[in-house]
């Protein structure tokens, strides 16, 4: 018995010297808080806009209300864009096509507010119809689908037949609707393969609708999307869809 509990006693002995020996070799000397805190590089400094929607100060301004000098007829690429201003506010023109920037853009958050038109004509995907192509390519819906029923993955904040909008956001007719998009462009190789789909993030109103998803490919109206390669930075696109729809305040940050 004496025995037994001698042998018991020695064996939580060198245990006990084992784990001793064991936590010794793992414990690493405390870090001062200093160890983890970085002073370089520092974030720039950006006045924020003196109202909530203005450009903050790093931003190109792409519509302030004044001139349609940044954008050009997406026909050709090159004659004046052909849609009018009227107080203030950029007015899509009926027949005469999508407009797009005159500078290209690849990863870079957004700000652009609409506003459908206060006379409801059509219904459906026919309501206050327009949108905002990122690299002309990848559509973020405008609709005016405040009260007015479409397939859910073309309404206003759809990532246009690929991702409905989370939630629906929307002020009705005639009222300002904003939208905050953050964009990473697609990566392609030099031989055209697809490295990284693009990803996009919208907010519509300070709402979270799009959450980072993954792009399948340029939004198309028929048929599946498909990646094409091309270039890192392009052109940004508003539609003409035949509906008087009204912009203002459009600004881009490249990132
Ligand atoms: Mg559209």
């Amino acid at each position: 018995m004496k025995q037994k509990i001698l042998f018991g006693t020695l064996l939580i002995a060198s245990l006990g010297t084992v784990s001793l020996a064991f936590a010794q070799q793992t414990t690493t000397p405390p870090l001062p808080p200093q160890a983890t805190e970085f002073y370089t590089p520092i974030p720039p400094k950006v006045t924020p806009g003196a109202m909530n929607h203005q450009a903050p100060s790093d931003a190109i301004v792409l519509f302030d209300g004044s001139s349609l000098s940044n954008f050009v007829s997406a026909k050709d690429g090159s004659s004046p864009a052909p849609w009018k201003i009227e107080q203030g506010e950029l007015v899509v023109q009926k027949g005469t096509g999508d407009i797009q920037s005159k500078l290209s853009f690849g990863d870079a958050q957004y700000h652009i507010e609409w506003s459908a038109p206060t006379e409801i004509v059509g219904e459906g995907q026919g309501r206050g119809n327009s949108g905002f192509f990122l690299m002309g390519l990848y559509e973020v819906q405008i609709l005016d689908s405040y009260e007015s029923k479409t397939y859910t993955n073309g309404q206003a904040g759809s990532i246009y037949k690929q991702y409905p909008p989370l939630v629906n956001p929307l002020r009705g007719p005639g009222d300002w609707n904003y939208y905050d998009i953050i964009f990473k462009a697609p990566r392609f190789d030099k031989n055209g393969m697809l490295t990284s789909p693009a990803t996009v993030t919208v907010m519509i109103n300070g709402v979270l609708v799009q959450n980072n998803v993954t792009l399948k490919g340029p939004t198309e109206y028929i048929g599946i999307p498909n990646y094409k390669a091309h270039a890192d930075a392009l052109p940004i696109k508003l539609q003409d869809h035949s509906n008087p729809v009204r912009f203002r305040n459009i600004w881009v940050r490249p990132l």
